[in-house]
């Protein structure tokens, strides 16, 4: 984030924390507060993620300490460098930097098999040859305790064991390095948990080196020690993990003792939200890609038109809280709609286009106005439109047989404005054979040159937005709705896929844009007037055949 931008986060509970973990006789007195967001490289960054990495680095910042990023990649299988540098670049785009300290727990499979020896040889650690199945079965429940045969076995035993592990002697499942806990505590987690697992499995750094990982409830706390994290923040489903996360930090002779707190996770309706989720809709072609702009992930949003301080204003809105919630999805548009508000341009773009003729207004002639770009920011500057007899309206913006209350163009109907140019009154329109409208026709008062009748008339009708026939551009505009009809897609026991809405997408082609929009690049945004918010798409479009997405609608839904 701009070093300039001074507005930190608001005090949440976990700063309450931390104020008494660095105040005076604290267990971080006089330390700087060391943060990291750990993200897992086996998918793109989705808007849960962005809460996590606004908590993550904007408690570092408040706190003028240091945030790490690390690649969580101890798991063999699923990672990709494609998703490592996507990370890196999503949060670059949000505003972040994690300055040097960028890193791979996948650097430190040494330094925890040190770590998993040094158990062993306190006693507290020992190689367990029940199967998987095995050890489930004897998993014990609330009254009854754990059970393992191989608990008791000598430490020697258990060493020589672990040693042989890691050279390849067994397959896949024959067995796992236990912590020695307490087999019959009330928390599972400290039930004896494996903290390594054969798995003849390469690895996308390590390579075939390791044929042994370590699980993530030994790894992460020994990751946060090794970089000398301070807080290590993290989600809620991670409370009922902290007594083990604490246990190893406690039993292993590691050179810092970071503390964990858990904040709950975000979730938004009408989408998904985990990445094997996500995958499965990219993987199975229910949208163009991981940033199809329906999708929640930080290139999709980006895609969309979102913009960073749009999300971390989001972010810090939604707060941070210890009680899991769903946010509605509204409210991030609203987030986005009010930072587009102060930020993007106001041109004319006619999306379902039909022609109008002035029949009053000579042939071959033509204008120029000097329009503002934006109402209230003249520092946004003024822009010229082209006016002459042949133009392209909203074919909404005419009816033959107008319902009750219609104010647009209708024959002999109420004067409307043509926004910033002339006031003009409807007289008719021609038909194809079908009896399709297929042209209007309209008369312009030459004395209301801006749009205010020289006589000061009250004009009846509404001010609408117009392109010039002649030097209008071609465009595609995408617009997007929900990528799920229902509410809750991502509730457990759900199929998710049956609840995709089949019109989440609608492409029209032959819209009609204002000239000045030609050279238009992503990532530009502009409020395309009375139709909502658009923006070049980064992806698909090019010169002299763009393609815009509709980020946002202009009505806000979101009942505050
Ligand atoms: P998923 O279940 O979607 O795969 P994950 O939690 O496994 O998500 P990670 O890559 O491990 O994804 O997440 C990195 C960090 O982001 C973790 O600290 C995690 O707690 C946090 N995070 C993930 N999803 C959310 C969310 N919806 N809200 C807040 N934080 C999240
Ligand atoms: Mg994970």
């Amino acid at each position: 984030m701009a070093e300039n931008e001074n507005n930190l986060m608001t005090q949440n509970f976990i700063h309450n924390f931390i104020d008494e973990d660095i105040a005076e006789g604290g267990r971080y007195a006089g330390m700087t507060v060391h943060t990291r967001f750990p993200p897992e490289p086996n998918g793109y960054l989705h808007i849960g993620h962005a809460k996590a990495i606004y908590v993550d680095f904007g408690t570092a910042q408040k706190y003028g300490g240091l945030c790490n990023l690390r690649m969580d990649d101890t798991n063999p299988t699923k990672e990709d460098v494609e998703f490592v540098d996507a990370i890196q670049e999503d949060i670059k785009w949000l505003g972040y930097d994690w300055e040097d300290r960028f890193y791979y727990a996948s650097d430190y499979f040494e330094q925890m098999y040190r770590y998993a020896v040094e158990l062993i040889e306190k006693g507290l650690a020992y190689v367990c040859q029940l199967s998987a199945e095995e050890m489930s079965a004897n998993r014990g429940d609330v009254n009854t305790p754990a059970t393992s045969p191989y608990r008791d076995r000598p430490i020697e035993e258990s060493l020589d064991l672990f040693r042989r592990m890691r050279a390849g002697e067994f397959p896949d499942g024959a067995m796992t390095l236990r912590a020695k806990i307490d087999l019959a505590s009330g928390n599972f987690n400290m039930r004896d948990p494996a903290i390594y697992r054969i798995k003849h499995q390469s690895h996308h750094r390590t390579g075939d080196a390791w044929c042994i990982y370590p699980m993530y409830d030994f790894a992460h706390p020994i990751e946060d020690a090794i970089e000398g994290i301070t807080h290590s923040l993290c989600t809620l489903e991670f409370e009922a993990h902290r007594p083990l996360y604490d246990w190893v930090i406690n039993n292993i002779s590691c050179p810092a003792k970071p503390r964990q707190i858990e904040f709950a996770r975000l979730g938004i309706d009408h989408t998904v939200m985990s990445k094997r989720k996500l995958r499965q809709l990219v993987e199975q072609n229910y949208v163009s890609g991981w940033d199809d702009p329906r999708m929640p992930t930080i290139c999709g949003l980006r895609r969309r038109g979102y913009t960073p301080e749009a999300i971390r204003s989001f972010s810090e809105q939604i707060g941070v809280a210890k009680a899991d919630s769903t946010v509605e999805y509204a409210f991030l548009e609203s987030c986005l709609r009010s930072h587009l508000d102060s930020t993007a341009a106001r041109v004319m773009a006619v999306l379902r286009p039909i022609p109008l003729t002035i029949t009053n207004y000579p042939e071959g002639q033509s204008e120029t106005f000097t329009i503002e770009n934006h109402p209230k920011d003249p520092g946004m500057g003024t822009r010229e439109v082209t006016f002459s007899r042949h133009l392209f309206i909203e074919s909404d913006d005419f009816m033959e047989e107008p319902v009750k209350k219609y104010k647009r163009l209708t024959p002999n109907g109420p004067e409307c404005r043509l926004k910033g140019a002339y006031v003009i009154q409807c007289t008719g329109c021609v038909k194809d054979e079908d009896g399709n409208v297929i042209e209007i026709l309209a008369e312009y008062d030459p004395d209301s040159r801006g749009g205010d009748p020289a006589d000061g008339r009250k004009i009846k009708g509404a001010a609408i937005h117009w392109v010039d026939a002649a030097t209008a551009i071609d465009a595609e505009v995408r617009l997007y709705d929900n990528l799920f009809d229902d509410a809750a897609p991502d509730a457990a026991g759900k199929d998710f896929l049956a609840c995709l809405n089949p019109n989440s997408l609608e492409t029209l082609t032959g819209c009609k844009l204002e000239a000045s929009l030609a050279s238009a690049q992503a990532p530009a945004s502009f409020q395309f007037m009375r139709l909502g918010y658009f923006c070049v798409d980064n992806r698909d479009s090019k010169p002299g055949a763009m393609v815009f997405n509709r980020s946002v609608s202009l009505k806000d839904s979101f009942k505050k």
